[in-house]
């Protein structure tokens, strides 16, 4: 794209995903902003792959299904809900269950039918699932006591459920899988989290109660179909394929480095992860470095595959969500192995299914003829120390002509990252900037 000159106040924003995206997007409308972006398209974790796979009368047709960011609901998207009607982004109902096999225990269940009940007879007569079954309301009941009192100190997950004498069974078949599902992340990290954290964001999407469950949405052919609409909305400088390496604060400008030129800016908003923003800044403060060298992330492998063998054995059971353990025990160090399966999520119809492999045991087990692409995406681990950093970023905030945003700065989900652009949008506009 050509530069644009101009006399307003120049923005480098670093990062496109919805972050840099929106923050970009809002900005635009009154300064004069450059977005870079080192992959060669938008979007960050909001990744659609297009491709040609048979469909369920067995003919070639063109498929887009995405891989990293899938769903949202209205409830607790409201800013993202805004931004699809302004942008006239179609959506479509898609379906949320979760369900989890342990191979060595021969032991499996999804959460559709009644009660996870109906979709494995078979478990009827296993004690433990009815231990986990009477475990899980105990769970629901507790948990909302304690939000409601906040006066009881938080505490990690595991410490919680060893002081409510959670049983094994719905630790390490439920809430440990179902947390390392929603957040990515291993099942070490879920026990060191922190408890009210974890309780406040199932209470808010409706998984305290059996009932009442959002409606949970995904974009109609994929998310790119949103990366596509405000990139063309975004009235400034978009460079692709354009690594930041440096960014340096100088005589009251900011000089930004990347990868094929360096130009000269008033702000600069940092929409990367937050574990990544020392690598790029020369000469940190102490505040700065005290802060971000505390962020950490964890990597997951991605599969994007149509080999049905690390789904749930029994059909019935197969769910959106399924959560993998291919020993008797959940081991702590393992990194959460869980399948998105697409078509249900995103409503496609195809001969074989379309899985999303997060963290395969054994990668030799997926059928390497049955792969289509891999990934490696980073998520934010979210530990106790995260809301006082969240603080001190807060106070972080313009000092030195420089900003922050991203999904880490919430519960790392993309409503948390247009939020936290939406914030640093206001404040920027609030600023005396001459
Ligand atoms: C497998 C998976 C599934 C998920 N599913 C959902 C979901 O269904 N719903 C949901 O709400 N959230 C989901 N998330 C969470 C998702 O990460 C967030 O929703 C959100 O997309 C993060 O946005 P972001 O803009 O903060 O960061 P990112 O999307 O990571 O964007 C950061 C961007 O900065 C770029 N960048 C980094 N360094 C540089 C540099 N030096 N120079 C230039 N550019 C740079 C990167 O290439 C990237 O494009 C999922 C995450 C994962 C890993």
């Amino acid at each position: 794209m050509t530069y644009i000159k101009s006399k307003k106040i120049k923005i480098a924003i670093i990062g496109g995903g919805i972050s840099g995206l929106s923050a970009a997007y809002f900005l635009s409308k009154k300064y004069d902003i450059s977005l870079y972006e080192s992959k060669n398209y938008l979007g960050g974790h909001a990744i659609t792959l297009k491709k040609t796979l048979l469909d369920h009368n067995n003919k070639p047709k063109v498929f887009y299904f995405d891989i990293g960011f899938l769903v949202y609901n209205e409830k607790n998207y409201p800013n993202f809900k805004k931004l699809l009607k302004e942008l006239n982004v179609k959506t479509e109902k898609s379906s949320m269950s979760f369900s989890v096999s342990t191979k060595e225990l021969n032991y499996e269940y999804g959460s559709t039918g009644m009660l996870s009940i109906t979709n494995n007879l078979k478990n009827i007569f296993y004690k433990k699932f009815w231990v986990m079954i009477f475990d899980i309301v105990k769970f629901y009941k507790l948990s909302k006591k304690f939000l409601n009192n906040k006066k009881i100190k938080d505490l990690t997950l595991e410490i919680y459920l060893k002081k409510n004498n959670f049983s094994q069974i719905f630790i390490n078949t439920h809430i440990i899988p179902m947390c390392g599902a929603i957040w990515s992340t291993s099942f070490k990290e879920v026990l060191n989290m922190p408890t009210r954290y974890i309780l406040k964001f199932l209470d808010n999407h409706g998984l305290l109660n059996i009932y009442k469950r959002p409606q949970w949405l995904t974009i109609s052919n994929g998310s790119i179909h949103y990366v596509n609409s405000i990139e063309k909305k975004i009235e400034g400088n978009i460079f692709k394929n354009e690594k930041v390496i440096n960014v340096e604060r100088k005589n009251k400008k900011i000089l930004v480095h990347s990868k094929s030129f360096s130009k000269k800016y008033d702000k600069i908003i940092f929409a990367i992860h937050s574990d990544d923003i020392l690598n790029l800044l020369q000469k940190a403060t102490d505040d700065e470095r005290e802060v971000f060298s505390k962020y950490k992330y964890e990597e997951n492998n991605i599969t994007i595959h149509q080999d049905q063998s690390l789904m749930p054995n029994n059909k019935n059971v197969w769910s959106s969500w399924n959560v993998l353990n291919e020993s008797k025990k959940f081991d702590n160090k393992n990194k959460i192995t869980v399948t998105y399966w697409i078509n249900k999520l995103q409503n496609l119809y195809t001969k074989e299914p379309i899985l999303v492999t997060l963290n395969p045991p054994y990668r030799n087990l997926i059928d390497k003829k049955k792969i289509i692409s891999k990934f490696i995406l980073r998520h934010p681990l979210l530990e106790r120390k995260h809301l006082v950093l969240l603080n001190k970023v807060k106070n972080l905030q313009g000092k030195n002509m420089t900003y922050y945003t991203g999904a880490w700065m919430g519960y790392g989900f993309h409503e948390d990252g247009l939020k936290a652009s939406i914030d640093l949008v206001n404040l920027i506009n609030l600023e005396k900037n001459d």
